[in-house]
């Protein structure tokens, strides 16, 4: 079950000695890349030369996306902060009615921001054959935009759709968008009145929390003093048309007013967005091609989260149990930290583990450019290259290997 964590976390440590400097780092995380299988790995599968990578909310920031706990994230700035919980949403009508009132608002800021160069840079290292696979606890589908071609699994859902909970029928969170719009036209003419005010184009919190608004990482603004009584929000299309038997075999209803809005005499056919919400448990289907995504590597790259969240937390330890190497690049500390670094070799160069506390977006555009001149230039998918080339990328990356 997702919960969210306010617990305290301890200091990030710097693992090896040299990744304090942006070059060390790099060098750190290229050994970590591109090393054989550790020694220490167990029952490999798939392959154990190849990285997964775990990411969080802090690779988004550089998208203008708000984390929950790094300097600008919402824990920091909005103590009272709170998020909505699955059984508040599902029992609630008023919950429901601020939920999408937040969300229609916050839905602009996430519908125009862009994957950064976190998440290109992760193309380059799947291009080069150095990762398989991504699980990331993001919701804002930035990985899949930015690499078709590395499978993703998205641990908490995604924004992109809303679901509803009686037929778990999916539509577009767009087309949601515009039915919002019509059913609350006053709501609209506020949003219209923050796009042209800018009020959603700044990345600075002050600027927006001066503007009365703040954004957390499930696209969601706060506003405070607005009614949010009067929102309205559409039913589920499919329920509306054909409304469904219940479990207990009872005939559903689903009511609407005269432009659509679902009525709360209604017992079926309530829209949610398709990301796991607090208290609501994990894809069972998700939860277990994420453990077989850990399985299938022999590495594990921790990306911009605190490792806050268990569903998180028990990947990395998972990785931990396996005997994967594990490096963690996040800017703050992070959950139980220490235990994932124990026993590493001296004098080891990141082929062990390593611990760099910086943004993703400040390492890993200089990682893949490094990579790049060591030979590891789309070296798995390039089809122009010649057999010639093959082998001298070959001998360089084994001597990386070596080195
Ligand atoms: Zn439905």
């Amino acid at each position: 079950m997702r919960i969210p964590y306010t617990g305290p976390l301890p200091s990030p440590r710097v693992i090896p000695r040299n990744t304090d400097n942006l070059a060390g780092a790099i060098a750190a995380l290229s050994n970590f890349l591109t090393a054989p299988p550790s020694p220490a790995l167990q029952h490999p599968t798939g392959d154990p030369a190849s990285t997964v990578i775990l990411s969080g909310a802090g690779i988004s920031v550089a998208s203008g996306l708000a984390d929950y706990r790094g300097a600008n994230g919402t824990y920091r700035l909005n103590k009272k902060y709170r998020p909505i919980y699955y059984h508040e949403f599902l029992a609630n009508h008023e919950a429901r009615k601020r939920y999408w009132a937040r969300s229609f608002l916050g839905w602009m800021n996430l519908h125009k921001a862009r994957p950064n160069t976190t998440h290109f840079a992760v193309k380059d290292l799947g291009d080069m054959g150095l990762v398989r696979s991504v699980i990331t606890q993001n919701v804002d589908s930035f990985h899949s935009a930015a690499h078709p071609d590395i499978p993703t699994l998205e641990l908490h859902g995604y924004l992109r759709a809303v679901r509803c909970v009686t037929c778990h029928n999916e539509q577009p969170r767009d087309g949601f968008q515009e039915a919002l719009s019509k059913l609350n036209p006053a709501w609209a003419a506020f949003l219209a009145e923050a796009v042209a005010s800018g009020a959603l184009d700044t990345e600075n919190p002050d600027e927006r929390r001066a503007k009365g608004m703040r954004v957390n990482p499930d696209g969601d603004v706060d506003l405070p003093g607005a009614p949010y009584t009067t929102f309205r929000y559409p039913a589920c299309p499919h329920c509306l048309a054909n409304p469904p038997l219940a479990v207990d075999g009872t005939q559903t209803r689903v009511e609407v007013d005269e432009e659509g809005a679902w009525q709360p005499i209604s017992t079926a056919g309530i829209l949610k967005p398709s990301v796991v919400m607090f208290g609501e448990s994990i894809d069972g289907r998700v939860k277990e091609a994420s453990e077989h995504a850990i399985d299938g590597s022999g590495k594990l790259l921790v990306l911009g989260t605190s490792l806050a969240t268990y569903s998180a937390w028990r990947l990395a330890r998972r990785a931990l149990e396996r005997g994967m190497p594990i490096a963690i690049l996040n800017l703050g500390g992070v959950r139980g930290e220490e235990e994932f670094f124990q026993n590493l070799p001296i004098g080891q160069d990141g082929e062990a583990g390593v611990r760099i506390d910086m943004g993703t977006d400040k390492v890993l555009p200089g990682l893949v450019n490094r990579l790049k001149e060591s030979g590891y230039a789309h070296f798995h998918k390039s089809d122009a290259t010649t057999a010639a080339d093959a082998q001298q990328k070959n001998s360089r990356m084994f001597k990386d290997m070596l080195s």
